[in-house]
């Protein structure tokens, strides 16, 4: 071995930026010298119920088993998930978190750009960052479409498709931004994308939607064949640390993401514990009320004190609060972790996810201190 050379990598691979995750609780505390249990999390848009007691109770029943494999085909979690979304077995792809979901779909549909072979992916600018890794990664050309509303301009992003696209990734709700467009808007932009483009429709967060925003997701994807929905338990259902996604898809894409999926991508403990909270329904309404409680405080506050908002469809709100690397830490000093966005280009706001009643109102009692003493 030759010490002067080293392995060579493409240049799309090394110019990718690591996705910034929401800083941990224990981080924090080391850092900043604080006890852990003093430390607040908003960080993630996780769900600040802790997990629901259904699953930890069957994921205690399933460690025994912890030498073996899990079910490569996740058969009893697809059959649960079959009967609640009225699909077939052969529609659903399950995923380590959804975001292996958009990773699968990327590395399926989307190729290294070769000098004679353009290949893209559309999306609109504030587009989810594991979103953007998962197409850099492949060598695809990105393009960003500009927000209209901080949301997704889908007439602008329906022009943007050329015979280069193969995917066109929405995000509904939007994360970090909290948008949301409706189903009318959905169908009349689905109804404009060639048959051989993949939309892959994010809906991490629908389970926040308010009921007269919601739409049957099945229906659309069993008229729509090149469309795939991916969803997760890491949101409303409360397994984010377990890892668990899905994708519904015609059965030909189904095959096509189940090729480049590794065989045993979704662990034991996290396939039982999701059979469990899919059937919780009392900890999924709960998650949604105390969430839209959370919402309308946070809205009032950012009246209260003067700041710009997007209204949320998520668990989560981002307010322009100026100089946000200052407040960011400011915040961090007294144990309150929440998130910067400037990856994004929003650069003056900070993204808050809603937690409990008695954090939100730590959060709300630091802005009012901060932001006072900084106008
Ligand atoms: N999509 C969106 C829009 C998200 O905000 C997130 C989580 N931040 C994900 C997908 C991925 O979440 P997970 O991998 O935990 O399912």
């Amino acid at each position: 071995m030759t010490t002067e050379l080293r392995p060579v990598a493409p240049a799309y691979i090394g110019s990718l930026k690591p996705y910034q995750a929401g800083k941990p609780i224990e981080e924090t505390a080391r850092e900043y010298g604080l006890p852990e249990a003093s430390i607040i999390k908003l960080a993630s848009n996780e769900n600040p119920l802790g997990m629901p007691p259904a699953a930890r109770a069957a994921i205690d029943a399933i460690l025994q088993g912890g030498a073996r494999y899990p079910d490569p085909n996740g058969h009893a979690l697809k059959t649960a998930l079959a009967q609640r979304y009225k699909i077939e077995k052969n529609w659903i792809t399950l995923g380590n978190g959804s975001s292996d979901i958009l990773e699968l779909v990327a590395r399926a549909f989307l190729q290294a750009a070769q000098p004679e072979q353009d290949c893209n992916a559309v999306s609109s600018q504030y587009a989810f960052m594991a979103w953007q890794n998962a197409v850099k990664a492949t060598g695809a050309r990105m393009i960003q479409v500009p927000a209209k509303d901080y949301g997704h301009d889908l007439d602008a992003m329906a022009k943007a498709v050329t015979p280069a696209t193969r995917v066109v990734y929405l995000a509904n709700p939007n994360n970090p931004t909290g948008t949301f467009f409706s189903l009318e808007q959905l169908s009349a932009f689905l109804e404009r994308i060639p048959g051989d483009v993949v939309v892959l429709l994010d809906e991490a967060y629908n389970e926040y939607l308010e009921p007269q925003l919601r739409y049957d997701s099945t229906e659309l994807v069993r008229r729509y064949p090149n469309l795939v929905v991916s969803r997760t338990f890491s949101k409303a259902f409360g397994l984010a640390g377990l890892r668990v996604g899905f994708a519904l898809a015609t059965p030909y894409v189904t095959d096509l993401l189940n090729r480049v999926r590794q065989t045993f991508n979704v662990n034991s403990l996290a396939q039982a514990a999701a059979i469990a909270a899919l059937s919780d329904d009392d900890y999924l309404n709960e998650s949604y009320r105390l969430n839209r409680e959370g919402i309308v405080q946070f809205y009032a506050l950012c009246k209260e004190l003067g700041l710009t908002y997007v209204e949320s469809q998520g668990n989560f709100v981002v307010i322009k609060v100026g100089n946000s690397a200052e407040l960011f830490d400011a915040l961090l000093r007294r144990g309150i972790i929440v998130r910067k966005v400037v990856d994004y280009g929003l650069g003056e706001w900070l993204r808050v996810t809603v937690g409990l009643p008695k954090e939100n109102a730590r959060f709300f009692a630091a802005l009012r201190e901060l932001v006072t003493v900084s106008a």
